[in-house]
Parts: structure tokens; sequence; C-alpha cells
């Protein structure tokens, strides 16, 4: 689905990625995980072409991403940044629609799929589609998030840490419904998180960046059982 090809992209001189290749299986969730300043949100935005690599190629169901329109790419990659990233003067059913307005979709099909969508992440259309962001408190604005993100069914769906700055307890649920999403529309996920949890819970593979390079990617349990690094090792708080 989608595939990093000896990907290298550097900024001042210094390798913020650093010859990184592995894929991610259509239907599955990879866990991207790192320290912080390793590389990993410079590798999403290559992916919706935030940024370009210097040298190396996104392969994105066998094609070169760099050949895609960008209304192409909003339209099959869904994408929810670090900082929730809504628009502060927009309700919660304009945020959602952005993607679906800018493919021109009539209005009855935008309304109908805003209120499917807030079910979907858990909000009720009567009470939140109308709201603003600065209404919500900051787990239901994520939910937002995806729910946008969603809109127009992407095939993949890449998320930056899309459940950072909330309590553990709001966290839990936003994986849950992430989860149960995921299972039901069969989207690829690629997921940057700081949270080893997070990454053994809803990575079917995880792949760990160190200073741009990838260090190892594998199923949680193989990760956990045998890391190819002390980095790898402390990372996940097994023995040293
Ligand atoms: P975090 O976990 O803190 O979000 P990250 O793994 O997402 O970190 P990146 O944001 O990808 O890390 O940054 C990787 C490196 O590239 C860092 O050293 C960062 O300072 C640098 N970098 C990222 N974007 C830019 C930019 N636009 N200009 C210059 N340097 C950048
Ligand atoms: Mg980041």
């Amino acid at each position: 689905m989608i595939r990093f090809d000896a990907v290298t992209k550097s900024f001042g001189g210094r390798k913020a990625v650093d010859d990184v290749s592995f894929a991610v299986e259509p239907g599955t969730v990879c866990a991207l995980v790192g320290t912080s300043g390793s590389g990993k949100s410079t590798l999403l935005r290559m992916v919706n072409r935030l940024e370009n690599p210097d040298s190396g190629r996104i392969l994105f169901d066998g094609v070169d991403i760099a050949g895609l329109a960008p209304v192409e790419l909003r339209r099959r990659i869904g994408y929810v940044i670090q900082s929730i990233g809504l628009f502060p003067h927009w309700t919660v059913a304009r945020n959602i629609a952005t993607v679906p307005r800018l493919l021109g979709w009539e209005r009855g099909r935008v309304e109908a799929r805003v209120s499917e969508l807030l079910d979907l992440v858990g909000l009720e259309p009567e009470i939140h589609a109308q709201r603003y962001p600065d209404q919500l408190s900051g787990g239901q604005q994520q939910r937002v998030g995806v729910a946008r993100a969603l809109a127009a069914d992407p095939e993949l769906l890449l998320m930056d840490e899309p459940f950072g700055a909330v309590d553990p307890l709001t966290r839990r649920s936003l994986q849950e419904s992430l989860a149960a999403i995921q299972k039901r529309t069969g989207t690829t996920v690629l997921l940057v998180t700081h949270d080893v949890e997070e990454a053994i819970r809803l990575g079917g593979t995880i792949a760990m960046l160190e200073h741009g390079r990838l260090v190892q990617a594998g199923a949680p349990a193989a990760v956990l059982a045998h890391p190819a690094s002390e980095q790898v090792a402390r990372f996940f708080g097994g023995p040293l």
C-alpha cells in the first residue's frame, strides 16, 4: 500500500530522514515510534507532499506519489496532525467537510457524511455539528480531527500523535474508537506516537526511527522479544 524506498531528507545539511525503506501493508496499522527529532513527522509530511524527499521514492499502491495531483492526495490520504489543526473560525461540520467540499460534493451528500462521521467518532450530530472548535474539549476536538481525515473515505490515514494532549482515560477511549473504525473501514493507518503502550496496542507492526534511520520494523511481540539495539530496548522499557 505505502512503501518507502531509500527515502532521504535533509534540512540545512542535517539528515532528518536517512535512507528509510519499509512498507505498510494494506488494511494494517503501523505505529511509527522514536525519540523527539528522530524524523517521524518529516516522514509523514513527505507522504502528503508537504515536504519532498531529496532522494528515494514513496510508492502509494505502486505509484510514485510525486506523480499524484494534490487533490488526488487529499482524497486518498487523510491526515491528522499533532496540534489537531481545526480551523477555529469554522464550525465542526464545516471543518469535517473540508475535503468533500474541495472535491465538489453536493450539499446534501456533505451533510449526510458529516452526520455519519460524527456518529462514527462518538460525537452527536445535533449537539456538536454547529459548534466551533473552542466550544469542544481537547478530546472532542481530536475526534473531529479524525472525522475530518476520514471524510472522503481515504485509503490511507496518516496520524501524527493524534491523541497527545488528553488525559489517559480519554486517550484510551480515542484509541478504542480508532481501532474500531479501522477494523470496520479497513483503512491503512500510519500512526506516529510517543506512547509505547499505544504503539503496542494499536500497531500491527511497529517501525522505529532513530536519528532519521529506521532501526527496526516488525510485529510488536517480535520487537519486544528481540529489540535490534539498546535504544530500541530502552524505548520499550525492556532489559538492556
Ligand atoms: P517529535 O517527536 O518531537 O515530533 P519528530 O520525530 O516528529 O519529533 P521531525 O519533526 O521529523 O521529528 O524532525 C526531525 C528533524 O528535522 C529535527 O532535527 C528537526 O529539527 C528537523 N526539521 C524538521 N522540520 C524542519 C524544517 N522545516 N526545517 C528545518 N529543520 C527541520
Ligand atoms: Mg513530530
